[in-house]
């Protein structure tokens, strides 16, 4: 642009762009609206690939996704004050996986909102955000953009990753800056998460503990699947010969079928072991919190921990040997530290571990080749986990409750970063806005398995997939509800609570918007609708009725689901 005097000219709205470009920033994800719906069009005018959404958590959820995928942090653009807050959700849960995000928002005028006067959606965004996140930063000035948004990425990848809230008043995006000056004011944030070299004396005692186990056992988590230093990992394990379980995030970071997998021997490895490596893994509810009956009996275990976050050590239980750095630079220290001069693993634990896989499996195997109908979770899903072992490059998103934690179970996955879920809080909702970004960012085929519920949450992006055309094939497993399909009113007034429309059609859906949609009602159907479907890369929906009766409450997780013993009089 030019002023009257023949000066170049620029404002808030490029200057955003500018800096996001400038750090090899190139996706938005967003929902367009006052006082961002220029922000958008300029964006994608400037070569940047924009995605509109229908719902802000799903934009929010497809830019933590990226994130993951990516060590860049994903961008979600939201509108002020609601579209904020339906971003927020998304906000958190990046926050809660440690998955690097920014949501920017518009906002209303500092003046208006601080003096409650009732601006134009007005809320103290700001302030909302602060404790969602990271780090959350306003910015006032035409001329602070830049630094603000390298504050904002350099906060959210450094140390522990997580999410970061941009917070832009409407009125910044029309402030005009000399040309010259503003480009002088970005800033292209060198080495945005810097190396943390763990201390060698760390590096000693973690290496001392593991040698001196009889039963030891590794647990690769989410964090270990984020740094990206898969090499490292893989020789680390196999060099140690030490069993290893990989939490569902992590999975593929080593084939699930590799010899040391332990994971269809889950209980008896978490329940003997007596060293146990987490790498890149928190000792939460998911872990149990590293006591009680699953571990065993209490004080049998000695727990190693790398994490780039020095709070995490100790949340639970004692870390007997805390390695704090970066995965990739400690699992490298603690490789040169076994080389040449390591035991392999007595016999006789891995031979436990074995047998009680193979048993296992075997034990499996007939459920998961049925092939009639009403399909069960076991039967459809032993469909699709032959589709991931023929596609293994293939992205899987998942959720539900029986559909997330059979699927978890029973699908093998062979390769990083290949299974995106419901992480660390078993978020319902991400289905969409996942598969949305996975699909953008990698340009891999997406196979979204999703609970009929679960889908509910982000369903209308359907047509988001429809609109830029996305190589996305979703499996809605429909049993008529949550959990089970079969709930009653006592009273017959109206369905029971966790109850849907019996016998839905959620492959309609996908065809009102030009996708494909099909119909299953056996594992043989599942199987080909699936492979027509990744074969054309194609958006497309496949209904599987599965039996209403199948599935069990809350799924793998019904001991946390509080229930009345009170019988009513
Ligand atoms: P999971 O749910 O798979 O067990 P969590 O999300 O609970 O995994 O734990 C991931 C852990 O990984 C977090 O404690 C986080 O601080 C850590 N982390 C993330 N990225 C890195 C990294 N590059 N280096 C070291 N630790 C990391
Ligand atoms: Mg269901």
């Amino acid at each position: 642009a030019e002023a009257d005097s023949g000066q170049e000219l620029t404002d808030g709205f490029h200057l955003v762009i500018d800096a996001l470009k400038l750090n090899g920033i190139t996706n938005i994800y967003g929902v367009p609206g006052i006082p961002i719906t220029d922000l958008g069009r300029l964006a994608q005018a400037e070569g940047m690939r924009v995605i509109s959404f229908r719902h802000e958590q799903n934009a929010g959820n497809a830019a933590a996704i990226a994130g993951f995928l990516t060590k860049k942090p994903g961008i979600c653009l939201t509108v002020s004050a609601p579209g904020f807050l339906n971003g927020l959700t998304a906000l958190a849960n990046a926050t809660t996986n440690c998955f690097p995000m920014i949501l920017i928002s518009g906002s209303s005028e500092r003046e208006i909102v601080d003096l409650q006067q009732g601006d134009y959606e007005e809320m103290d965004q700001l302030a909302i955000a602060k404790p969602l996140c990271k780090a959350a930063f306003r910015v006032l000035h035409a001329e602070d953009i830049g630094i603000a948004v390298a504050r904002a990425i350099r906060a959210a990848v450094s140390g522990r990753p997580g999410g970061v809230y941009l917070d832009l008043p409407a009125k910044l995006f029309s402030q005009v800056l000399d040309a010259d000056k503003g480009a002088k004011s970005l800033v292209k944030v060198i080495d945005a998460a810097p190396a943390q070299l763990p201390a060698p004396s760390a590096i000693k005692r973690a290496l001392d503990v593991l040698k001196s186990a009889k039963r030891p056992l590794i647990i690769l988590g989410k964090g270990a699947a984020y740094a990206q230093a898969d090499q490292e990992i893989r020789s680390f394990v196999e060099k140690s010969g030490i069993p290893f379980l990989q939490m569902s995030m992590a999975k593929g970071l080593l084939p699930d079928t590799h010899p040391q997998s332990a994971g269809a021997a889950r209980s008896t490895a978490l329940k003997d072991s007596d060293v146990v490596l987490l790498v890149g893994a928190r000792l939460n509810w998911l872990l149990s919190h590293g006591k009680g009956k699953t571990w065993g009996e209490p004080g049998s275990k000695q727990f190693i921990q790398i994490d780039i976050e020095p709070k995490e050590m100790d949340s639970n239980v004692e870390i007997v040997a805390p390695v704090v750095g970066d995965i990739g630079s400690c699992i490298s220290a603690l490789l040169d530290g076994i080389d040449g001069k390591w035991q392999a693993p007595p016999a006789d634990w891995i031979e436990a571990i074995r047998s009680k896989k193979d048993a296992n499996i075997a034990k499996m195997a007939p459920k998961l080749m049925k092939n009639s109908a009403p399909m069960d979770f076991h039967s459809a899903l032993g469909a699709l986990r032959t589709v991931i072992k023929e596609r293994p490059d293939a992205i899987l998103v998942n959720e539900g409750a029986n559909t997330l934690d059979l699927a978890r179970g029973i699908i093998d996955m062979y390769e990083p970063r290949k299974r995106l879920d419901v992480g660390t809080w078993g978020v319902m909702g991400i289905g969409m806005g996942f598969a949305v970004g996975a699909a953008v960012e990698t340009g891999k085929p997406v196979l979204a398995i999703e609970g009929d519920s679960a889908f509910g949450f982000s369903g209308m992006e359907v047509e988001t997939i429809c609109r830029y055309d996305l190589p996305v094939t979703i499996v809605v497993f429909n049993n008529n509800g949550i959990y089970r399909g079969t709930d009653t009113d006592p009273h017959g007034r109206d369905p029971g609570t966790t109850v849907f429309v019996k016998d839905s059609r959620y492959d309609l859906m996908m065809e009102a918007f030009g996708g494909k949609g099909v119909h299953v009602t056996t594992p043989d159907e599942l199987k080909r609708a699936v492979d027509e479907a990744m074969d054309s890369g194609k958006p497309t929906l496949i209904n599987a009725a599965i039996d209403p009766e199948a599935g069990s409450e809350s799924g793998n997780i019904g001991n946390l689901n509080p229930q009345s013993v009170v019988k009513k009089k």
